[in-house]
């Protein structure tokens, strides 16, 4: 515990697209665009001894790849790339992780769910076809007309986001030392956000490289998956949120979202309470009987489209079960083969 009460962010802007800009030694900050509500990401590239590592890759498409060439020509310098890592499957993470690996004939370095999920993802197999998540949100009450356009614009968005995913891999595993320019960088995996999510943590350097799981503004996005619709990712995630909130106060976190800060321990205190505050307030709409559907404005204030709802639907879930699990609240059937979420 410490006496800091807000977060400290030594840089006040980030580097524009295309750009570097050195956040500690031998340690790039790369900004790339993203088509969404969130429109941009943060890359890393780590000096390693004669050539770069890089960690995270962006969403897979022209525009991406296109700053990425910029980077290379201006700041490569002819160097190999040593490493490419992902810290987690997404589009935004993984999206450029098969261009990378083939331009540079490196492996992808990632974890194993990780890697396994992103190729049931593109192929839509095993239990991750978006019809499945669509039959859940059915069942929890989603409205027809925005299941519909989930089904239609859900279905093929991951493979068009990773155009390319390789077909080998390094896989991590939590505690792994991954060496990189002289440093060691512990991997300290995290759930609930994604199947096994690897920040990178370097004792001698007090960086911490948080990918999603520690964002300085935002709250994490923790969904309930078809695959798993009674399963509790959102305490997964609060658990993984309190290791690496027991890190050391003066880590200098390097979020993928968001500018670079200190005060790593208050923003996990910032986001237990968060889900806590949130807790509460579903608990208390249950007292009379509901369905998820109806809970979705309890959580999200603002209006949502349907990727908004998407992603609402699944942490509405997400918090629901958590809650039945701490034994909060149980679930009934409801008229119309639905279950509802009673407050106990
Ligand atoms: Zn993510």
């Amino acid at each position: 515990m410490t006496d800091r009460s807000t977060l400290e962010y030594p840089f006040d802007a980030p580097p524009p697209a295309g750009e570097i800009r050195e956040v500690a030694p031998g340690i790039a900050w790369l900004r790339m665009p993203l088509p969404y509500v969130l429109d941009h990401i943060n890359l890393w590239m780590l000096d390693d001894g004669a050539g770069v590592a890089i960690i995270d890759t962006g969403i897979g498409n022209e525009v991406t790849r296109a700053f990425w060439d910029r980077i290379f020509e201006r700041h490569l310098n002819g160097r190999p790339v040593t490493h490419v890592l992902i810290t987690h499957l997404h589009p935004d993470h993984a999206g450029n992780a098969g261009w990378l690996t083939e331009r540079f004939k490196v492996p992808l370095t990632c974890s194993q769910g990780d890697y396994l999920m992103a190729h049931a993802w593109r192929d839509q197999s095993s239990g991750y076809q978006v019809d499945a998540l669509v039959d859940l949100f059915r069942h929890h009450g989603l409205d027809e007309s925005s299941l519909t356009e989930i089904d239609a614009t859900r279905g093929t968005a991951y493979r068009r986001a990773v155009p390319r995913f390789p077909d080998r891999y390094q896989r991590l595993i939590d505690g792994d030392t991954v060496k990189i320019g002289g440093s060691e960088w512990q991997v300290i995996m995290g759930y609930g956000h994604a199947p096994e999510h690897a920040s990178l943590y370097s004792t001698e350097r007090q960086v911490l490289i948080s990918g999603d799981m520690i964002l300085p503004r935002i709250s994490t996005n923790v969904s309930v998956s078809a695959v798993s619709p009674e399963g509790n990712p959102l305490k997964r995630f609060i658990d993984s949120v309190k290791v690496l909130g027991r890190l050391p106060d003066d880590t200098f976190v390097l979020p993928s979202h968001g500018l670079p800060f200190y005060g790593l321990q208050l923003r996990a205190r910032q986001l237990v309470e968060h889900h806590d505050a949130r807790f509460a307030e579903l608990q208390e709409a249950c007292a009379t009987p509901r369905i998820a559907a109806e809970l979705i404005p309890i959580l999200f204030r603002r209006k949502l489209d349907a990727q908004g709802l998407f992603f609402a639907m699944g942490e509405t879930l997400a918090h629901l079960n958590y809650l039945v699990e701490a034994g909060r609240m149980r679930r009934e059937p409801a008229p119309g083969d639905r279950t509802r979420y009673v407050a106990v």
